[in-house]
C-alpha cells in the first residue's frame, strides 16, 4: 500500500537557522528585562521552541501546554482539547506563546483565550509558519517565522500520526 512521505523541501535547515536567529533577536529586545514565560505548545513547537530560546540572549522562563485538535491524519477535527496544562501560574507575568503553525486559527483563538483568562500581564504569540490562505477565524500573531502555502507540511516538529518531527527540514507531504 503506498503511504504519503516527505517530498519537497520547503524550509531548508540553513533557512531555519538564520530566520529563528532573527526572530530571536527581536524577542530579545522586545523583552530585553522582562523575563517573560516562554509557553511552548506541545508537541509541535519543541523543536522550535528549544532553537528560539538559545537565539535570545535574555533572562526567560519556559513551560509548556498541550492541545490536541488533529486526529491521525491532515485534516483539523475542528475540536480543540486540553491535553495537559501549564506548570505555573503566569498571573501578572508577560508571556510568549510559541506555537508550530497557524493553519485556520482554531487552536491558537482557542489558546490565546485560555491564556488571556489567567490574566497575564501581557500576551503575545510567535509562530515558525503561517498558512494564511487557510484562515477560518482571525487570530493576532506578533512574530512570524516563514508564511507558507497551502500544503501538509511535516518535519522539524511537525508530524503525521506522530510520524516525521525529527526532520531537520520542513518539507511538504508527498501523497501516496
Ligand atoms: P489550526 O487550529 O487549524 O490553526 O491548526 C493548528 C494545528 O494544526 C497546529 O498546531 C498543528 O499541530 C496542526 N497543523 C496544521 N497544519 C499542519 C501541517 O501542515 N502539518 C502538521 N501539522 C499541522
Amino acid at each position: 500500500m503506498a503511504t504519503a512521505r516527505p517530498g519537497r523541501v520547503l524550509i531548508a535547515e540553513h533557512e531555519l537557522r538564520a530566520r529563528i536567529g532573527e526572530l530571536g533577536q527581536q524577542i530579545a529586545r522586545d523583552y530585553d528585562r522582562d523575563n517573560p514565560v516562554v509557553v511552548g505548545v506541545l508537541q509541535g513547537a519543541f523543536l522550535f521552541m528549544s532553537d528560539l530560546i538559545r537565539a535570545a540572549p535574555i533572562d526567560l522562563t519556559t513551560d509548556f501546554i498541550g492541545v490536541s485538535s488533529y486526529g491521525v491524519g491532515t485534516k483539523s477535527s475542528g475540536h480543540v482539547r486540553l491535553v495537559s496544562d501549564l506548570s505555573m501560574a503566569i498571573e501578572g507575568r508577560h508571556v510568549l506563546l510559541v506555537e508550530d503553525i497557524v493553519d485556520t486559527g482554531l487552536t491558537l483563538a482557542y489558546l490565546k483565550r485560555n491564556l488571556e483568562a489567567r490574566h497575564p500581564k501581557s500576551l503575545r504569540v510567535c509562530v515558525l509558519a503561517d498558512k494564511i490562505e487557510r484562515r477560518e477565524i482571525e487570530v493576532g500573531v506578533d512574530y512570524v517565522g516563514f508564511t507558507i502555502p497551502n500544503v501538509y507540511v511535516v518535519g522539524y516538529g511537525f508530524d503525521l500520526g506522530g510520524l516525521y518531527r525529527n526532520l531537520p527540514y520542513v518539507a511538504a507531504l508527498e501523497p501516496g
